[in-house]
């Protein structure tokens, strides 16, 4: 698509757009009585208008039913999580007895490795991208020492070549076959945090397979963002917040991916609760864990109800603008006409003061652009926020923007881009 570099182009974008509609859906912060041009969905996504109206009616329930809100609600909470899969199925590829919703993401990752990290002398090592986000680091680090091993020897990192900010898939199809002997596992991110860089789960996956290691995914930052086929891929795991392109609430609720494969296999080792054992029996409360069959089997505590009537009311939209796919088709619009007018800032500068490290190639990121400023980066992301334009910052030289296929519009990424070519000239 031909971009142009105006106000009335975006603007026509805009009417153009079959799910313009869907901003009004959502609450923007304000700046000088104005919403906020917000593109930081990648780190908080905003929150959707009704979802305070969800989590009243579970505020009702609890008044009106008491501790008989697990039973006679209209929607049993016992039974609540259950309303979550088919939807959280769709947006991440799966059966919907794949998923379900538990704890916060980080838990989750020690939950699930619990189960498919299963080190042998000889096949002890995790294979994972170089930079993932810190609390994967930290998550992966323990999980070695825990069973003995030394995470300088047993982490295996790959990092992109020299000169280059991403990873190229045959560099880490390569590793792991490099690897092959002795990979317990493969776990990388969707998309990276810091890059915006969309990985090729598939080829990952397969990859790890035919190295006979498990393969997960961190999705933090690709579950509501991009297509995802985990059952046809047949990833072992996954796991994701809520918070980030899933508009559900700081510190929301986290999705669990495990695939059918491994629902009989009673050799997996797990940490168990009485929120995984089989529902018919959970109240019999006998000794001896048995758990449901799926990926509830994974659970371990009392449903959050509050956090999933939140969540509840963020997949609504999701079901309403039909599909992820949906949402991409208007997704890369938005993000190429961002990469546009960065490159037209720089064309206008006569230099590259601002290096997009996301990969040009759209099938490799979703909505975010990771931008390195040449200089003065903290000066100029002060800037935007004097503008109203909410991106974030990540030191030492990098701001992410991330416009989002549900609430922003083609006109938030003209506005962003205007300041950016503001801040350009003051710098
Ligand atoms: C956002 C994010 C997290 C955050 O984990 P919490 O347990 O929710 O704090 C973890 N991993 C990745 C890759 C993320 O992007």
């Amino acid at each position: 698509m031909n971009f142009e570099n105006s106000l009335a182009f975006a603007t026509q974008l805009d009417e153009q757009d079959p799910l313009s509609h869907f901003r009004s859906q959502f609450l923007f912060p304000k700046h000088n009585g104005k919403d906020a041009i917000y593109l930081c969905g990648n780190s908080l996504g905003l929150q959707p208008k009704a979802l305070s109206q969800y989590i009243a009616e579970q505020l009702q329930v609890w008044r009106d039913y008491a501790v008989e809100g697990w039973f006679q609600a209209e929607q049993p909470w016992l039974t609540y999580h259950q309303q979550l899969k088919a939807p959280l199925a769709r947006i991440v590829g799966a059966l919907p007895q794949e998923v379900t919703v538990m704890n916060s993401l980080t838990v989750n990752l020690h939950l699930l490795l619990v189960s498919f990290y299963q080190p042998t002398a000889k096949r002890y090592k995790i294979l994972m991208e170089g930079g993932a986000f810190p609390s994967d680091q930290y998550a992966v680090e323990s999980q070695v020492r825990f069973h003995g091993y030394a995470p300088d020897d047993a982490i295996i990192e790959v990092h992109p070549r020299p000169g280059e900010a991403t990873l190229r898939t045959q560099d880490i199809t390569e590793a792991i076959s490099q690897h092959a002997n002795e990979l317990a596992l493969v776990l990388f991110s969707g998309i990276n945090y810091y890059t915006g860089q969309f990985f090729d789960l598939e080829t990952i996956t397969k990859a790890g397979h035919q190295a006979g290691a498990y393969v997960g995914f961190d999705l933090a930052h690709a579950a509501g963002n991009v297509p995802l086929e985990l059952h046809k891929w047949g990833a072992d795991f996954a796991s994701w917040c809520s918070y980030k392109y899933m508009n559900s609430g700081p510190g929301g609720i986290s999705g669990v991916f495990v695939n059918e494969k491994h629902f009989d296999n009673t050799e997996l080792k797990r940490f168990a609760g009485w929120w995984g054992y089989h529902n018919e029996s959970r109240f019999q409360m006998e000794p001896g864990f048995k758990p449901e069959f799926g990926a509830e089997g994974w659970q371990v505590s009392t449903s959050p109800i509050l956090l999933m009537a939140a969540h509840k009311a963020s997949l609504d939209i999701f079901e309403q603008a039909g599909s992820v796919s949906a949402l991409r088709q208007k997704s890369l619009k938005l993000t190429a006409y961002l990469a546009f007018l960065i490159q037209q800032i720089n064309e206008r500068q006569g230099e590259e003061l601002f290096k997009i490290i996301t990969p040009d190639d759209a099938s490799q990121r979703g909505a975010q652009l990771s931008v390195i400023c040449k200089r003065n980066g903290k000066a100029i992301f002060d800037y935007l926020v004097t503008k109203g334009v909410i991106g974030d910052w990540r030191e030492p030289d990098v701001i992410r923007l991330s416009p989002v296929p549900l609430y922003n519009s083609f006109t938030d990424v003209f506005e962003a881009a205007k300041a950016l070519t503001e801040a350009a000239s003051n710098n």
